[in-house]
């Protein structure tokens, strides 16, 4: 064998982003009157919002009221400049100010015919809600009387300048000025407040039936509230006003929803908001203005018609305030609480034929559904806003292969259209999105099994069984889960540890079942002989109600609504069938049994990557192989040990041949066993009494052999391959079984096609050792059995750092690689999988980590270690088979990650398989696509 030294091979390694000098250049990019300096290729610059009311106005030349974007460049320098402007800024903005003026032949600050604008953020991304707006900026004592002889409407003007002071004071001058009131404290409140006595005392309920009058007095007095509460004249100078916005936007992208938004949506911190000036029309002027929201196609299902809501005589803010019910556009659009009102088609039947013809054409050109804002100012339409619609899952499907359908997209793109997490959404039961809304999570744990799951609490397994027997959801609460508890874990709806993390036992048992599972939620203050449990303050007994959110890793007290899982979803089937003609990525399952085969193949698996042969020692009918191993784990000899092992073979060999039958064709990676040992010593007192008796050992013996077996350190201690090196004879039986069970299937007809996978290696040579092992019982078995033909191969786990490093010499002993990335990862950083709780929240919250590396693979070291692995492992061998096999087989960052470093397969949980094949096909996508450009 050659030997060969690592050489440094590192390529596309993603490095984190290096805080980069903002240099300023075009600051202010102007839109209206039929043009634009930008366009909606330019987000990073101009925000959403920003880009697409150029695309609308220069391009596509709608009606869109004029104004101007200050760019995000402008937002990162305030922020890294204390807050301050570029030099140059205020003369542009006041350059594009009289730009606006020239178009709509008004002036800003004009006695007589004053120009109003609204102030609007718009990052990159769209964060809904989570920043400011400003509406009705240049209203002034001097400005008012010009606006009610321009309008004739003097109600219009003051509830136009009652709603600028509700803005203004809360954004501008409490929230932006670093107040922090009490809850139901703030400015906006109060100012509701009195609003809400001033419709009582009159004996209305709608905005709209305040006479002027009344709306004038009501002015008067929020601004003495406001002097009063906050300490400051509000401005009554409209340039004082509209820089007060600008900045009030931009600190808000630092605002505490902002933060907590971006980090939910991972969205860098760094990207800024734009801020939008804008002219401002008014859907506020009596019974032929209204205002609107509404979406290319129906957001909630996917429907293809247009869909949306509008309110007549109001201004935008109402639509999502809900003080009044917002009517629907079109009979597609009504529900139970607005079926009764009247239709914008018919209401105003030339302005939604106007807005119709526009949301077909924006939809044309964007290519996507679309989320608009609209505004009908004395019938004439203006559009105010245009961005790509937020979705949820059944509908992102719906529309993706819709649009396929209609030509609007190709298939690259429809698969693109819906991200793994909504793919999800149709995969699991989850908790209805409108009761979670209501209710307040009592404890916060690691979101390690998804979906949702509601059910009373059990403490221990016999309870939860019991509970699934009688036809009842059962959530299963335990300080941490071991193999004992593994029928209870099975018979619960969800389940809820203290301890673990990610990749604990829980964990991983859960997520392959596709269970709601939380772990490591430390908060809980559980006493399980007590059958108690504390959380957010209230003690919880056995039977009583809970419901988790095991997404989010949230606890709910009581029993939320639930929605059911997706089961026979068409769309769900085309769309995947859609992903797997583009994708080029196998995607394989990590199944223990027959039956967990079975169901991975109903998810779309193509073969099994990782059966972990020791699994058969758990669960369902798992007690007299169990006992057997446990036998062989305490015995005192070699002699007892072979008779252990061999009482084992025929277990081993039902298992494995019923999983490769289950699979058949598709090919099985049957990996040797890996346990450290001391989890399978028995820690009930009878079943060690039971177990000294088979051993004809006394108990005192039976603890000698029990406590020999702990290990300090168990996670790098007598498991994998190393048990193979000292215990020569259980490779020999595991190989047998393998052989024997594969050559009796191809004797009944069945394709056996098995892959031997060495676990754990540090060494070539461990393999050199086990290989001989193999190939003799191989040669053995063939012989044995006359089989004609059978095929097989033995590769190994590259789990070690060490193996990965020497992966040239590695792969000249082995078919085929899986990186076993959970010990990779466990052995790369130092951290142990099952105790990261206690540390890894405090480097996420510090940024010392981006993410936890157990459940995302970290491309920059394992990554490096396993780009490393490949190259040299097909230098040697140049059709090395690649695949993954570690929990990150069904993350999609790290499958695209796979996807690009030439992986032959990912393997993963059964459940988490048509996640696996979107994200294998998202990543095949991207490169066609970037082809394509
Ligand atoms: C791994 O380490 O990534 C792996 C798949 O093996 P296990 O989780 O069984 O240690
Ligand atoms: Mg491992």
């Amino acid at each position: 064998m050659v030997k060969k030294t690592a050489k440094k091979t590192a390529k596309k390694v993603v490095k984190p982003a290096a805080k980069k000098a903002v240099k300023v250049t075009k600051m202010v990019y102007a839109f209206g009157g039929g043009k634009a300096d930008g366009n909606g290729k330019m987000k990073e610059l101009l925000g959403g919002k920003g880009a697409n009311l150029a695309e609308m106005a220069g391009q596509l030349k709608l009606p869109v009221p004029p104004g101007f974007t200050i760019t995000t460049e402008v937002c990162t320098y305030y922020w890294n400049n204390k807050k301050t402007y570029p030099k140059t800024l205020k003369a542009d903005v006041e350059a594009n100010l009289k730009k606006v003026e020239k178009i709509t032949k008004k002036e800003f600050g004009s006695e007589k015919n004053p120009l109003l604008v609204s102030v609007r953020s718009g990052a990159r991304a769209s964060m809904p809600g989570m920043m400011e707006t400003i509406l009705n900026i240049g209203l002034t004592e001097k400005t008012i009387p010009g606006m009610i002889a321009k309008t004739g409407d003097e109600r219009f003007v003051y509830d136009a300048y009652r709603r600028l002071i509700m803005m203004y004071s809360d954004v501008v001058m409490e929230k932006a000025a670093g107040i922090e009131p009490k809850d139901g404290e703030g400015i906006r409140k109060i100012l509701d407040g009195k609003l809400g006595d001033l419709k009582k005392k009159l004996g209305v309920t709608d905005d709209t039936a305040i006479p002027a009058e009344e709306l004038k007095k009501l002015c008067v007095e929020f601004k003495k509230i406001v002097k009063k509460v906050l300490g400051k004249e509000f401005p009554d100078n409209p340039n004082e006003q509209l820089w007060g916005a600008i900045g009030a936007v931009f600190a808000s992208w630092n605002g505490k929803r902002a933060i907590a938004y971006r980090n939910i949506e991972n969205i860098p911190h760094d990207w800024g908001t734009a801020v939008n000036v804008q002219t401002m029309v008014f859907g506020n002027m009596g019974e032929n203005s209204a205002t609107g929201v509404a979406f290319t196609r129906n957001p909630g299902n996917g429907d293809s018609h247009f869909y949306g809501e509008y309110l007549i005589n109001a201004q935008g803010e109402d639509v999502v305030a809900g003080i009044r019910t917002p009517s629907p556009m079109n009979k597609w659009s009504s529900n139970a609480h607005s079926a009764h009102l009247p239709t914008l088609d018919k209401t105003m039947p030339k302005a939604y034929k106007e807005l119709d013809a526009i949301q077909k054409r924006l939809e044309k050109h964007f290519r996507d559904m679309l989320d608009i804002e609209f505004t009908i100012e004395n019938g004439t339409l203006w559009m105010l806003q245009c961005r790509v619609g937020k979705r949820n899952g059944t509908a992102a499907v719906q529309m993706a292969l819709d649009m396929l359908k209609e030509r609007l997209i190709n298939k690259e793109t429809a698969v693109l259209r819906v991200t793994p997490a909504q793919l999800g959404e149709l995969l699991l039961p989850a908790i209805d999105p409108k009761a979670e809304a209501n209710a307040k999570p009592v404890a916060k744990g690691l979101p390690a099994g998804p979906g949702g799951a509601c059910g009373v609490i059990v403490f221990n397994s016999d309870d939860a069984i019991k509970l699934q027997e009688a036809g009842q959801n059962a959530i299963l609460i335990r300080e941490e889960t071991n193999p004992e508890d593994i029928e209870g874990m099975r018979a619960a709806a969800g389940i809820l540890t203290q301890r673990g993390g990610m990749t604990s036992h829980a964990a991983l048992v859960a997520r392959g079942w596709g269970k709601c599972c939380i772990v490591g939620c430390s908060e809980l203050e559980l006493d399980p002989a007590k059958k108690i449990v504390k959380m957010g303050g209230k003690t919880y007994k056995q039977g009583d109600s809970i419901t988790l959110n095991g997404t989010r890793g949230w606890v709910y007290d009581g029993a939320l609504k639930m929605l059911e899982a997706g089961e026979g979803n068409k769309n769900l089937a085309a769309f995947l069938k859609l992903a797997d003609s583009i994708r080029t990525m196998k995607v394989r399952a990590n199944a223990d049994t027959a039956e967990d085969a079975a169901n991975a193949r109903k998810f779309g698996a193509e073969g099994i990557g990782l059966f972990r042969i020791e699994h058969m020692f758990y669960g369902k009918n798992s007690e007299a192989p169990l006992f057997i191993l446990r036998k062989m784990i305490l015995a005192g000899n070699e002699e007892e040990r072979k008779a252990a092992v061999a009482e084992l073979f025929p277990f081993m060999k039902k298992s494995i041949k019923a999983t490769i039958k289950a699979m058949a064709p598709y090919s099985v990676t049957i990996r040797l066993m890996d346990p450290p040992l001391h989890e399978f010593v028995p820690t009930l007192p009878a079943k060690q009494q039971e177990l000294a008796k088979a051993l004809k050992i006394s108990m005192a013996t039976f603890q000698e052999r029990a406590a020999g077996l702990h290990e300090v350190n168990p996670m790098m201690g007598h498991r994998g391959i190393r048990l193979g090196v000292t215990y020569p004879e259980i490779t020999e039986m595991q190989s047998r079984a393998i052989f024997e069970a594969a050559a009796e299937l191809i004797k009944e007809g069945v394709k056996a096609v098995p892959e031997v996978m060495i676990p754990l290696t540090c060494d070539v040579n461990e393999i050199v050792k086990q290989q001989a092992i193999i190939r003799r019982v191989y040669e053995e078995v063939v012989a044995k059995t006359k089989v004609k033909k059978l095929n097989y191969s033995v590769g190994t786990m590259i789990e070690i750092p060490r193996a990965a490093v020497l992966a040239y010499e590695v792969a000249g002993e082995a078919d085929f690689f899986s990186f076993g990335t959970n010990d990779l990862t466990q052995m790369t950083f130092g951290f142990s999988r099952d105790d990261i709780g206690s540390f890894l929240p405090e480097y996420l919250k510090q940024g010392i980590l981006e993410a936890d590396p157990f459940q995302t693979l970290d491309q920059r070291g394992v990554g490096m270690l396993i780009q490393h692995a490949v190259t040299e492992g097909r230098e040697q061998k140049p059709n090395l088979k690649v695949g993954i096999c570690g929990e990150h087989g069904g993350d999609p960052e790290s499958v695209e990650f796979c996807h690009r470093e030439g992986f032959s397969y990912v393997s993963c949980s059964a459940f988490r398989v048509p996640i696996a094949r979107l994200a294998a096909a998202q990543a095949a996508a991207k490169e066609v696509l970037a082809k394509k450009k």
